[in-house]
């Protein structure tokens, strides 16, 4: 049985991806091997691999002067590919610091060249709100200002892109395909897949084509935004199992009207869970409300001895992972793409029953 699941990642994938992945896993197009038992270099995974990047430069609107690169080592890989592809000899970055993956971004930069941090988030009276300053080109010569637009751990969403005289560089492994963005207000866009795109291990990356032209940190191949590109993300094998099933949900996403319709439903996903929340005595939420994030709902129990009988009662219910990360403690509903409206409805109405029961 099918539960609604709502963990962080690896996350939930859409119901109609993990079927046709099961009708197709023994026999893929008729060849009578998986899609994971054959050449990278076939034709027919090579005409995979170009549809999938064909329809994410549809989905996304992806500019012609951009790169798509699928490479290895999730998120925490594009830490490191990142400084190590563009911070270059004696080379300065900016990192904004907003939650738990912002820090980590900035901790493994350190290990490859030097790294401004600026906190962007701050506490006013119980509330975490935004502190976004302005930013001007004699600030700094930096090659790159990263920030994370959505803080997976703590729930907070920075929807605006900041105003950076520095190419911006995203860390959107929570956030992409969610909505709409403009890809050219990016220099790099990343993301590890086991969010919204597929399986975790591999890694997405969105690079501007000009960024690569200033010489680099000497660096594995694999991690070298321009051999990967020279090769079209083939430089070694890719993970083809996964990159098959984000092919899928690119697919999928098609379907389902492209991310301006997805960006639609989420929205209504998260209003159904933050409308209820705001209204509770019993359940409450730290961020301002124009800082959460619409696909990781942070909340926590007034009374936090009741946190395990929630989560079981819950997990009874086929309400799976609420609990939040070890590091913030409460809950947290993970609500990205494969999640649909009914899971969202099934739990608040959990939430109302819960609260209800204890306050008899
Ligand atoms: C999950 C996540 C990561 C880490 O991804 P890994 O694939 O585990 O390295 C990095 N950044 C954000 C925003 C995430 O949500």
């Amino acid at each position: 049985m099918r539960v609604f699941n709502f963990c962080a990642g690896p996350a939930m994938l859409p119901t109609e991806v993990m079927a046709q992945a099961q009708a197709e896993l023994l026999d893929w197009q008729g060849q009578g091997v998986s899609v994971m038992e054959m050449s990278h270099r076939s034709p027919e995974f090579i005409a995979l691999a170009k549809g999938a990047d064909a329809d994410l430069r549809e989905l996304l609107t992806i500019p012609d002067d951009y790169h798509v690169l699928f490479m290895h080592g999730g998120g925490r890989g594009q830490f490191a590919a990142v400084a190590m592809n563009l911070l270059g000899d004696n080379g300065k970055a900016l990192y904004l610091r907003s939650g738990s993956w912002s820090k980590a971004a900035a901790e493994e930069a350190r290990r490859f060249g030097e790294v401004d941090e600026i906190e962007v988030i701050e506490e006013r009276d119980g509330t975490k709100a935004l502190n976004m300053p302005s930013f001007s080109a004699e600030q700094g010569d930096y090659r790159y200002l990263h920030y994370c637009p959505n803080e997976t751990v703590d729930g907070i969403e920075i929807s605006e892109v900041p105003d950076s005289p520095w190419p911006i560089v995203a860390d959107m492994s929570s956030c992409i395909l969610s909505r709409p963005i403009d890809v050219s207000k990016y220099g790099l866009i990343y993301a590890g897949a086991q969010k919204n795109i597929g399986p975790s291990g591999l890694s997405l990356v969105i690079v501007k084509r000009d960024l690569l032209e200033l010489p680099s940190l000497p660096m594995p191949s694999i991690m070298d935004y321009r051999i990967t590109a020279e090769n079209e993300s083939m430089f070694n094998t890719p993970p083809t199992y996964a990159l098959y099933i984000a092919a899928s949900v690119f697919a999928w996403l098609k379907k389902q009207g492209g991310v301006a319709a997805m960006g639609e439903r989420n929205q209504r996903k998260a209003d159904e869970l933050y409308d209820y929340i705001n209204q509770s005595d019993f359940y409450k939420n730290p961020v301002a409300s124009n800082l959460r994030s619409r696909m990781n709902v942070t909340f926590q129990l007034a009374d936090e001895s009741l946190n395990s009988e929630f989560l079981s009662q819950a997990k009874a219910r086929g309400l799976l992972a609420l609990k939040g990360h070890r590091s913030v403690g409460g809950m947290r509903a993970s609500i990205y793409n494969a999640m649909p409206h009914q899971g969202v409805l099934a739990l608040v109405a959990f939430m109302d029953e819960f609260a209800k029961a204890q306050q008899a």
